[in-house]
C-alpha cells in the first residue's frame, strides 16, 4: 500500500489527473448502471410475475362458472379457450388430487420439465432446468367435492436473455465511458498543464542561458498564465536592476581609474626626481593628496549610494517637526561656512514629515553643500519652507553660477558633473545629488531643480506630510 502511494505521489500530474478522471467517471457509471440494472430486473420479474396472475385469474374464473369442472375440461371450447390466453414460451396444465394430467396446454413448451404437483392454495416457484429459468404458478379449482389444480409456467428464457444483454450493453458502455474519459483526462491536463510547461521549461533557460529568456505565447487568460506573464515581469526588473548594477559598477570603476592614474603618475615622478628635486617633491606631494582626497570623497559616497539602495531605510523612521529641523541645520552650516549667510523663512508653522531624520539631515546637507560649493562670488543662500496639499516642501536658494538648461535633465546622474573644466577647482564627485534623489524617492518624495546660469539655481524637496 505504502509503495503505491509512494508511487502514485512521483506520477506526473498529467498521470494523477488522467487516473483521477477515469476512476471518477467509472465509480459513477458504475454505481448508476448497477442500480439501473437491479431495478430494471426487479421490475420485469413483477410484470413476469403479474402475466401469471392475471392468467390463474382467468382460469379460476372461467372453471368456476362451469357447474361440472370435470366434464368442462374434456370440452374442446376449453382447450381453445386455454390456448387463446397462452402466450409464448408457456404452459397450462390442470392436474386432479392425485397429480394425474385433465387438461394440457402448451406454446414452445416441454411439460416434462415441470413436475406435476397439487396443491391446496396459491404458491409461485422458482425452478431451473439446466439453464432454463422457469417461473410456475400453482393454483386450486373446485372439482366435484375435491380440489384440483391448476399449473401456470413461464420459461423466462426470453427474460433472462434481454437482462443478459442489457449487463452486456452497461459493460460495454461503461468501458466505453471509462475510454473517452481517461483520454478526455489526459487532453484536459495535456492542455491544461502547457503554460506550466512552458514556465519550467524558461526557468531552466534562464538558468543556462541568461536572464533575457523570457516565457512566449501567453494566449490564456486563466491562473496559470498569469503566473507566466508575472513570472515575465518579474525576469524584465530583475534584467533592467542587473544592467544597473552593471553600468553603476562600470561607472564606479571607470571614476576611480582616473585619480588612481595621476596618483601614479606623481608617485613615478617622485620615484624618480622627488628625492633630489624639492620643488618637485613639494608639487607632486600636493597634487598626490589632493587625488586621495578626491578617491576618498568618492569611495565615501558609492559606499552612501549602495548604502541607500540595500540597506533597510525603514529603520528609525521618526515624525520631524520641519521648523525645529530646519533652524537645527542653519545653526550648523552657519557654523561650517562662516563665510556664508543663511535665511530661513518658514510660510507655515508646525508641519511635520515621516523619515529616518539622519536621512532628512543627509538630503538637505547634500543640496545645501552644493549651493555653497557653486555660489561663486555670491554668498547668499535662502532656505524656505512650505506646506500645500498634504505636502512638505523644502527649498534651497542659491546666487550663484547656475546651471545650463541642456544639463539640467544629468545633474541627477551618477558621477555627473556640469562642464568639467568649469568645476574643475570645485572639488566634488558628481554623487551627491542621485544620493540626494535615491533616499528622498524612497520616502515618496521628489526633489527638482530649476536653474538660470549665472543668476542661481533653486532645489526643491517635497516629502509627504505626516498627519
Ligand atoms: P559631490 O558628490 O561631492 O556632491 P558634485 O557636487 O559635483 O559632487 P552633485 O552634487 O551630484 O555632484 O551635483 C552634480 C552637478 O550638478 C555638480 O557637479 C554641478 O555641476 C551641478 N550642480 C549641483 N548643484 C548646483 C548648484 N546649486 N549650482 C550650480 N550647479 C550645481
Ligand atoms: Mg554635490
Amino acid at each position: 500500500m505504502k509503495r503505491i502511494t509512494y508511487l502514485l505521489r512521483r506520477l506526473p500530474v498529467i498521470w494523477k489527473l488522467m487516473i483521477g478522471a477515469t476512476l471518477l467517471i467509472f465509480l459513477v457509471f458504475a454505481t448508476y448502471n448497477f442500480a439501473q440494472y437491479l431495478v430494471l430486473k426487479q421490475w420485469m420479474m413483477k410484470q413476469e410475475q403479474d402475466t401469471l396472475h392475471t392468467m390463474m385469474t382467468q382460469v379460476q374464473a372461467y372453471l368456476n362458472d362451469k357447474s361440472d369442472a370435470a366434464k368442462t375440461l374434456m370440452l374442446p371450447e376449453t382447450k381453445s379457450y386455454m390456448r387463446d390466453i397462452l402466450g409464448k414460451d408457456q404452459m397450462i396444465r390442470m392436474i386432479d388430487p392425485k397429480g394425474k394430467e385433465l387438461l394440457l396446454v402448451t406454446n414452445h413448451f416441454d411439460p416434462s420439465w415441470i413436475t406435476p404437483v397439487p396443491t391446496a392454495g396459491k404458491i409461485l416457484k422458482d425452478v431451473w432446468h439446466g439453464e432454463d429459468h422457469i417461473l410456475v404458478y400453482r393454483g386450486p379449482f373446485a372439482l366435484q367435492a375435491e380440489h384440483g389444480t391448476i399449473e401456470i409456467a413461464i420459461n423466462l428464457e426470453t427474460f433472462d436473455h434481454f437482462n443478459d444483454t442489457l449487463l452486456w450493453v452497461m459493460v460495454i458502455g461503461g468501458f466505453l465511458a471509462v475510454c473517452i474519459s481517461a483520454l478526455s483526462g489526459w487532453a484536459i491536463a495535456k492542455q491544461f498543464l502547457r503554460p506550466v510547461k512552458a514556465l519550467a521549461g524558461t526557468i531552466q533557460n534562464v538558468k543556462q542561458k541568461g536572464l533575457q529568456e523570457r516565457v512566449a505565447n501567453i494566449e490564456n487568460r486563466d491562473e496559470i498564465s498569469e503566473l507566466a506573464s508575472l513570472f515575465n515581469e518579474l525576469m524584465d526588473q530583475l534584467e533592467v536592476s542587473f544592467r544597473q548594477q552593471k553600468q553603476f559598477v562600470d561607472d564606479a570603476s571607470h571614476e576611480l581609474r582616473t585619480p588612481i592614474t595621476i596618483l601614479e603618475g606623481h608617485l613615478n615622478l617622485l620615484n624618480r626626481w622627488g628625492k633630489d628635486n624639492p620643488a618637485v617633491l613639494e608639487e607632486s606631494l600636493t597634487a598626490s593628496l589632493l587625488e586621495v582626497r578626491r578617491l576618498k570623497g568618492l569611495v565615501q559616497g558609492l559606499l552612501a549610494l549602495t548604502r541607500a539602495e540595500t540597506s533597510s531605510l525603514t529603520d528609525h523612521i521618526e515624525y520631524i517637526q520641519i521648523d525645529a529641523f530646519l533652524a537645527k541645520i542653519k545653526s550648523r552650516v552657519e557654523t561650517l561656512y562662516p563665510e556664508f549667510s543663511f535665511e530661513l523663512t518658514l510660510e507655515q508653522k508646525g508641519s511635520l514629515v515621516k523619515i529616518n531624520p539622519l536621512h532628512l539631515e543627509q538630503i538637505v546637507f547634500i543640496v545645501i553643500e552644493n549651493a555653497v560649493k557653486y555660489s561663486g562670488d555670491s554668498k547668499l543662500i535662502n532656505i524656505t519652507s512650505r506646506v500645500k496639499q498634504n505636502e512638505v516642501y523644502i527649498s534651497v536658494q542659491d546666487h550663484g553660477i547656475g546651471i545650463p538648461p541642456a544639463e539640467l535633465q544629468y545633474v541627477f546622474d551618477r558621477f555627473y558633473r556640469v562642464d568639467k573644466a568649469r568645476n574643475r577647482e570645485i572639488e566634488g564627485t558628481g554623487l551627491g545629488l542621485s544620493i540626494a534623489k535615491n533616499l528622498i524617492e524612497y520616502y515618496h518624495g521628489k526633489i527638482k531643480m530649476t536653474s538660470v546660469e549665472n543668476e542661481g539655481t533653486r532645489v526643491t524637496l517635497t516629502l509627504p506630510a505626516a498627519q
